[in-house]
């Protein structure tokens, strides 16, 4: 089968004839219906040195994916060959205890995992390929009535990640809240609909992109705008001053946290998803007073099986351009110059 491979730090991926996966004990070969292509792709190929993380090339792109299951392998049940799956992205070890609070993305003895702190995709062949390996029956996640493989693949982490930080903040997201989302991309606009399906609050979207300000308005979003010297003065005057209680940033740039920084309420929650690489610095005055600034990492589990429910309902909508196996690499392309509106997926 052809399989889209990164194959060195540093470089553009290539397709790549490989052998098909046989499953072995325990393990389910999925037929990949639709692999999303993440940013977090982006930032691997062009931004990681050797020995950075605890894997590396070569392996196949593709850490969003959803499908059908092809093929059991011994001792599997409860699934069947044909049923529609989405695949849980973070493959820990499933028994330290982390993981079995469903936190595989956290799994402490990663020296057990299928790879260390990685899953398909991301050190271990992912789903840019007409199959993928799944390491065990607990991360496939069976497709509720009326959602797509195609439908599914970007709520595995685009919708996901989103989720598991929007999740954190609840508390704070009353219906007098405001949230302000920097970056309207893949995460950002599923970001804004998870917002609108699961919080009252008002939501504020950020990107120099006028069709990814337009995508936000059409996912919920009640106001959209652009980043500039204006921005900070224009989420005060949408607040009544006061600024917002909770900063969602899609992008993580220097750029960006301070001015999530600037925009936020005392109280207020400022969450890192971006990969930018940017940093905060955080002091007594530096930030509002008693405000949070955390990071967050994808999602587990059972927040999927949330998440693929709102998409089943209509609640979560990607807003996806399809490409073919033979065009992945453009589809990073695209991602990269900036012309992607909402989920780049591939079908192969
Ligand atoms: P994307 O390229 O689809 O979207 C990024 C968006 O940010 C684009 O719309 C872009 O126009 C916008 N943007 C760029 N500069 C901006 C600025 N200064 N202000 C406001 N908006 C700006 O990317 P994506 O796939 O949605 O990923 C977003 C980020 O999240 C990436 O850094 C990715 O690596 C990271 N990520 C993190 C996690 C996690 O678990 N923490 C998971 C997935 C992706
Ligand atoms: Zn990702
Ligand atoms: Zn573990």
């Amino acid at each position: 089968m052809q399989a889209l491979r990164l194959k060195q730090w540093h470089s553009e991926p290539e397709l790549e004839e490989v052998a098909v996966p046989e499953p072995g004990p325990g393990e389910v070969l999925v037929q990949v219906g639709a692999s999303g292509a993440c940013h977090s792709d982006l930032h691997l190929m062009h931004e990681f040195e050797a020995g950075a993380l605890p894997w590396g090339p070569p392996f196949t792109l593709g850490h969003e994916n959803a499908g059908w299951v092809h093929t059991l392998g011994s001792g599997v049940r409860g699934l069947e060959p044909g049923q529609p799956v989405a695949v849980v992205g973070a493959w820990g070890c499933g028994t330290c205890r982390r993981c079995l609070d469903g936190l595989e993305t956290y799994c402490e003895r990663p020296d057990l995992a299928p790879v260390p702190g990685g899953g398909g995709g991301l050190g271990l062949d992912g789903g840019m390929a007409e199959f993928l390996l799944v390491p065990a029956a607990r991360h496939v996640v069976a497709l509720p009535e009326g959602l797509e493989p195609t439908d599914a693949a970007p709520l595995t982490d685009a919708g996901l990640t989103p989720y598991h930080a929007v999740r954190r903040s609840w508390p704070k997201l009353g219906p007098t809240a405001t949230v302000l989302v920097i970056g309207v991309g893949g995460l950002g606009h599923l970001c804004v609909q998870v917002l609108r399906a699961t919080t009252a609050a008002r939501v504020v979207a950020v990107d120099p992109r006028g069709s990814a300000r337009d995508l936000a308005l059409e996912c919920g979003a009640d106001l959209a705008l652009a980043p500039g010297d204006d921005l900070v003065a224009e989420v005060r005057e949408a607040t009544q001053g006061v600024g917002v209680d909770v900063v969602l940033d899609m992008v993580g740039s220097d750029e960006t946290l301070a001015t999530g920084a600037a925009c936020l309420r005392q109280l207020g929650d400022l969450t890192i998803v971006g990969l930018g690489g940017g940093t905060l610095p955080v002091s007594f005055f530096g930030v509002p007073y008693e405000a949070s600034v955390q990071s967050t990492y994808w999602g587990n589990r059972r927040e999927l099986v949330d998440v693929l429910d709102l998409g089943a309902r209509g609640l979560l909508r990607s807003h996806t351009t399809l490409y073919t196996l033979a065009d992945a690499a453009q589809a990073y392309r695209d991602l990269a110059s900036g012309t992607v509106s909402g989920r780049a997926v591939v079908v192969p």
